[in-house]
């Protein structure tokens, strides 16, 4: 690593987070949901990186169980050189302060028998011993940061608009001088008109405070806007992680390549040459994931070392990690808009062949 290169503030090893599945009258458990299953990365300091994927792909679960809002069932989480995999919950007041969440549903998680001065104290009232004053000082600092005038400090959430509620929300996680936020698809809630003044809002706090995000989203577009990096979760597991703009210049995985031909082009000539690629069926129960590949019941490339080995989670270009058969060495690049469709390649008439240029 180059001297001047950002260090990790936040290292995630082979992080699992299990549910079980109890049934019965004794509620024997009889299986689990393994919403995230051995994920791997760093956050580095300062960056945004962008968690994308589908409904129920475990992004959010990842998000909440870095910050220990779950006991996990393995793994290690490591921010700013603190390993908290295992913390007690009790030992775990702390770290608080320095990691936070902004979450996605400002209504629900704002207590409506609260002010807003009362919201964004609270945090401080827990972990500070700040006086009345300097409470109250601080919490109009924090209004002005996130663009809340000071005179709605006596107001209560219901009274203010969905944006107006997430920048409410924004204060009281910046409180405590967060070093690191995971914003779990923070503009999700939000009319289309405000998304973008909460995401500006997000950057220009980022630049002031020195913020380091986690930004989870389903929204490729928006991410693509305010991520440095971008991870891609599939059935509980990372499926490719890259910068920016190589991920969205030329994804590497299957699952990529399809999520972003989804994404809607406003350029009408570019749209006309896109190809769409639609996979088929749904996406499996993480509490029974196929054999091999989690991605082989879908995947337009599929071979048949993928429904048997799992494929290893790899850096296949320097800064690009992906998991995938296709990619046997560094060079190796798929267009799976160029495969054969899956009906096709049942048929015999053409199989993918796996890449080792
Ligand atoms: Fe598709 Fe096989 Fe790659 Fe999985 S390992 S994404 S099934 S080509």
């Amino acid at each position: 690593m180059l001297d001047d290169a950002p260090a990790p503030l936040v290292s995630i090893r082979d992080l699992k987070m299990h549910f079980p599945i109890h049934s019965g009258l004794l509620r024997r458990r009889v299986g689990e949901v393994k919403a995230v299953d051995g994920v791997s990365f760093d956050v580095m300091e300062g960056e945004t990186l962008g968690l994308v994927g589908e409904s129920g792909c475990g992004k959010s679960t990842c998000g909440r169980a870095i910050l220990r809002l779950y006991d996990i069932t393995s793994g290690t989480i490591t921010i700013d050189e603190r390993e908290i995999g295992q913390t007690s919950q009790s030992a775990l007041r702390t770290m608080r302060p320095i990691m936070q969440m902004v979450f996605q549903d400002p209504q629900a998680s704002l207590n409506p028998r609260m002010n807003v001065e009362a919201i964004i104290r609270e945090p401080l009232d827990e972990h500070t011993t700040l006086t009345a004053a300097e409470k109250r000082e601080k919490v109009g600092e924090l209004m002005d940061a996130v663009g809340l005038n000071r005179r709605f400090a006596k107001r209560y959430p219901q009274s203010f608009s969905g944006g107006q509620r997430q920048r409410i929300g924004i204060a009281r996680a910046l409180a405590l001088n967060p070093k690191f936020i995971v914003c779990d698809e923070p503009i999700a809630a939000l009319d289309v008109s405000v998304q973008a003044q909460v995401v500006n809002l997000l950057e220009d706090l980022q630049e002031q405070f020195g913020l380091t995000y986690l930004f989870i989203s389903h929204d490729l577009s928006m991410v693509r806007h305010i991520a440095t990096r971008v991870a891609v979760m599939y059935l509980g597991k990372i499926v490719e992680l890259a910068p920016r703009e190589a991920i969205y210049a030329d994804a590497l995985h299957p699952y990529t390549q399809s999520l972003l031909s989804a994404v809607p082009e406003p350029d009408p000539a570019l749209a006309s040459t896109r190809q769409r690629v639609i996979l088929q069926g749904d996406v499996p129960s993480p509490s029974n994931p196929p054999e091999g590949c989690n991605f082989c019941t879908r995947c337009p490339a599929v071979m048949d070392i993928c429904r048997t080995v799992e494929p290893e989670y790899r850096e296949v270009r320097p800064g690009r990690f992906t998991a995938c058969h296709l990619y046997t060495n560094s060079d190796a690049t798929v267009d799976i808009t160029a495969l054969p469709d899956r009906a096709t390649a049942a048929r015999g008439e053409t199989q993918p062949t796996r890449r080792t240029t």
